[in-house]
């Protein structure tokens, strides 16, 4: 698990992180195989997780990788619901972009996601909106931090 890939954005967001040069909203949390990113979305809360080496399928993941995954999706969902009062959280992997490097969506279901943006529908927070600016997502990464619980 340490390939990585020229001219991939989270190859050389993880190279930053090693060099300790990367912005908070690169690393909220970060674990010997993932890194949690505050997403460049309109749609505050929206985290990437995102593998620390250009694996490109669930099925390259070690044992530990995998459980490190599943630790962070609920350690994310958790710090979602205490920070952003989502009621629930969203998990996506498509991995089309950034070069096909393994990442998933954590984003918020909050009460008052209007109907059209459920569900699959979310996207469009990334595809149509204007995204948050890097000094909204370094604020987020902060509270996300913050909020982030323990490993239990
Ligand atoms: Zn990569």
């Amino acid at each position: 698990m340490t390939e990585t890939v020229k001219g991939c954005p989270l190859c050389e967001g993880n190279a930053a992180v090693s060099a300790g040069s990367a912005a908070s909203r690169e690393q909220i949390v970060t674990t010997e195989h993932w890194r949690v990113i505050a997403h460049r979305s309109a749609l505050p809360g929206w985290m990437l997780i995102a593998a620390r080496s250009h694996a490109r399928s669930l099925s390259d993941l070690s044992a530990s990788a995998a459980a490190e995954l599943g630790m962070l999706l609920s350690q994310g969902t958790i710090a979602l619901e205490k920070e952003f009062d989502a009621i629930k959280s969203y998990v996506m992997q498509f991995s089309e972009g950034m070069l096909g490097h393994l990442h998933f969506s954590l984003a918020p279901r909050t009460a008052d996601l209007p109907e059209d943006r459920r569900g699959a529908a979310i996207s469009a927070y990334n595809a149509k909106d204007t995204p948050l600016d890097d000094s909204a997502r370094d604020e987020i990464a902060h509270r996300l931090r913050a909020a982030w619980p323990a490993h239990s």
